[in-house]
């Protein structure tokens, strides 16, 4: 016998995929939802619908955007010369938390995982090395999470990165092992990025 009526399991279904979310809480948020104003509803559906209408990557750096170049890439103010390479979007927000970088974005949408089937063609890698091969590249600092796959992505792209004479750095150790740089607090990121040594 099935426990709800079918709109219900479906919206329960569909919650239950997300990040962080077990069959309870996706009940929860299911309920929760039916029982609060429907204009509330409405406006969760719709921000959903419209941030994927209307976000894509940015050309030049990945990262989600909703002009292209994105703002930070657009901005002469901040120094093109220096490219920081991080795993997600939400390291973007991260580093800039910390008001201590000024250059530039690369956004790789993830780490190599051979274990997980994600290799360098399931990253934003080329177009990274294309960045550089441009030519106006003076450093690229590698921020990747402290973990085996940040690692072992930092040393991948420092061998295919140093032949083109560019300095390659690496934020300095500090963040918990483990971790994700997201979840680093804002002084310890800003040291980490301060710390950056040559690779
Ligand atoms: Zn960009």
């Amino acid at each position: 016998m099935q426990l709800y009526p079918e709109p219900l399991a479906f919206l329960i279904e569909a919650l239950r995929k997300l990040p962080g979310i077990g069959p309870k809480t996706a009940q929860r948020l299911a309920l929760y939802l039916l029982h609060a104003p429907v204009d509330e509803a409405e406006a969760l559906a719709r921000a959903i619908l419209e941030a994927r209408e209307k976000l894509f990557f940015c050309s030049i750096c990945g990262n989600f955007t909703d002009v292209d170049p994105c703002r930070l890439c657009g901005d002469e103010s901040r120094d093109h010369s220096l490219i920081c390479v991080v795993e997600w979007p939400r390291d973007v927000v991260a580093m800039e938390r910390t008001r201590e970088f000024k250059g530039v974005y690369h956004v790789l949408h993830g780490a190599l995982s051979p274990i997980d089937g994600i290799g360098p063609d399931d990253l934003k890698i080329s177009e990274l090395l294309k960045r550089v091969q441009g030519g106006n590249v003076r450093e690229v600092v590698l921020a990747l999470n402290p973990n085996v796959e940040g690692e072992a992505t930092s040393l991948y792209l420092a061998r295919l990165l140093k032949p083109l004479g560019v300095k390659v750095t690496r934020i300095a150790h500090g963040l918990p092992v483990g971790g994700d740089l997201e979840f680093a607090d804002t002084a310890t990121l800003s040291r980490s990025f301060l710390g950056r040594h040559e690779i």
